[in-house]
């Protein structure tokens, strides 16, 4: 058998979209499964739509991601260049359609601009040209002649009007098309680039690729590739042609509508293997309803005949779920280095940045919920001394005034803060007065935030203020008792 060769082909336009993300992962997955090779080829034939920097973006989101590839413009294996614009340098693609031209599979057409047009209809709002084979009919003397008056031509591929053009994938099974459909296509454009639809196949033929994996708008191009396939006697891929993802409406994501690229959500705070998970989770799914699975786990148990033909939602709240359970696990080294910025952002002051960023590790989702659940540590919020009232744990502002003045001159004692001396002190008081534990801590906690909802209580929030801080914010908080429980 064949080793497995899988290549992501992504064409240099820009950011790295989700949808290209799963291409990329489950053609990984497809090659690491098999022990194969997961090779990286820049298709950049279309010039006109190159976007500057689209190449770093990759690589750098391909290696975020874990997508490690083994061949690729960096890594040339033999079977190179692995970038389209350098590959035409040599010919081989112009080499290729002349063999096609030799056998009758494709031919030279001379048509100008204004013959095309008119060859135009409309269909559903599209403007479709189907070409009339006008120039199949030249004899090879005229094609000659007009090649050596230097007349500006492409190659189209021949395709017979009649018959059917069959193929197997392995997501939508057989697909036969009527050939009447199939558009006698460029292969070489006029500038001697090859199209894409001549490139992938020439490409992936010669890089002894085995499966290819893209999105379903390639299912109405493939009988072309098929075609060609056959033409030359090569062998064809495994196709696997991948569903649809769509938003919550249950339409097509688009790159214009802001649809999130990989870098977009890392930004928004997601963390590269909760992407990568949730990504490979959008037409594949696991043994047993199991949801999180680690990149290890995902190159075990991807099984690409599994796939789901049906189109997948992009669930950001499933998402931010995935994320905040990937973010529980971490170790914590690494949860440092992707949090404390967040919590440098938000805080300015010198406290133990590692401590907050502990407080919060459990109760985020992405990164991005830090600030706001910290921001109280940098400054103490203006807040509404009714918050001293919660009727769970029966406070209400005269008896959050009496804790918090009993409590005062007991912590100005205190020389260390942490939670053990904290919550020594404080239990000591409440058995003493015989209240419940809440009529002390929460107004203890108020104070000290200026928050209804903290990350972490009141000895882990004073441990981080430190004495000085902390008795600061509590006398502030008897103050604003004070003058409610006067006025
Ligand atoms: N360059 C094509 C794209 O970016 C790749 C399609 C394919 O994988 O064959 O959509």
């Amino acid at each position: 058998m064949d080793k497995v060769r899988t290549r992501y082909a992504p064409s240099p336009t820009g950011k790295m979209h989700v949808g290209n993300l799963r291409t990329a992962l489950y053609e990984f997955l497809i090659a690491k499964h098999a022990g194969g090779d997961f090779l990286l080829r820049i298709e950049d034939t279309d010039q006109g739509r190159l976007v500057e920097g689209s190449v770093d973006i990759i690589n750098r989101t391909l290696e975020a991601a874990g997508l490690v590839h083994d061949e690729g413009p960096d890594k040339d294996k033999g079977y190179g260049p692995y970038v389209q614009s350098e590959r035409v340098k040599s010919g081989l693609y112009m080499k290729y359609a002349k063999q096609l031209v030799e056998s009758g599979a494709a031919y030279y057409c001379f048509c100008t601009k204004e013959r095309l047009e008119s060859l135009t209809t409309e269909a559903g709002g599209e403007t479709i040209t189907h070409y009339d084979k006008h120039c199949l009919s030249l004899s090879k003397e005229e094609v000659e002649a007009n090649l050596a008056k230097g007349m500006p031509f492409v190659i189209r591929q021949n395709i017979p009007r009649e018959g059917t053009t069959s193929f197997t994938d392995a997501v939508y099974g057989e697909i036969t098309i009527n050939n009447s459909e199939l558009d006698d296509q460029i292969l070489i454009k006029s500038d001697g680039f090859p199209t894409y639809n001549f490139a992938n196949v020439i490409d992936d033929h010669l890089m002894e690729i085995t499966h290819v994996v893209r999105g379903n708008e390639y299912i109405s191009s493939t009988p072309k590739y098929t075609r060609l396939y056959q033409a030359f006697g090569w062998k064809e891929p495994v196709y696997v042609h991948l569903p649809l993802i769509t938003n919550e409406d249950h339409q097509k994501l688009s790159k214009r509508c802001g649809h999130a690229s990989f870098e977009d959500l890392t930004d928004q705070g997601f963390v590269p293997e909760a992407i990568v998970n949730y990504m490979a989770l959008l037409g594949w799914s696991g043994p047993e309803n199991r949801e999180i699975f680690s990149l290890d786990e995902l190159i075990e148990l991807f099984d690409y005949t599994k796939i789901n033909k049906s189109p997948s939602v992009f669930d950001i709240v499933k998402l931010r779920w995935m994320n905040g359970e990937y973010l529980k696990m971490m170790d914590n080294e690494r949860y440092y280095s992707l949090a404390l910025p967040y919590v440098e952002q938000a805080v300015k002051k010198d406290y133990d940045k590692k401590k907050i960023a502990d407080l919060v590790k459990t109760r985020i989702e992405t990164l991005c919920d830090i600030p706001e659940k910290i921001d109280f540590f940098n400054e103490l919020p203006e807040y509404d001394p009714e918050m001293y009232t919660h009727k769970k744990m029966k406070t209400n502002s005269e008896n959050s005034l009496e804790s918090l003045k009993d409590l005062l001159p007991r912590l100005e004692a205190l020389d260390t803060y942490n939670n053990d001396t904290l919550s020594a002190l404080v239990s000591g008081y409440v058995e003493e007065k015989g209240i419940k534990n809440g009529i002390a801590l929460w107004p203890l906690r108020t104070a000290v935030s200026g928050k209804q909802m903290t990350p972490g209580g009141a000895y882990e929030i004073m441990e981080i203020l430190g004495k000085d801080e902390s008795l600061e914010r509590i006398r502030k908080g008897i103050a604003l008792l004070e003058a409610k429980v006067v006025s």
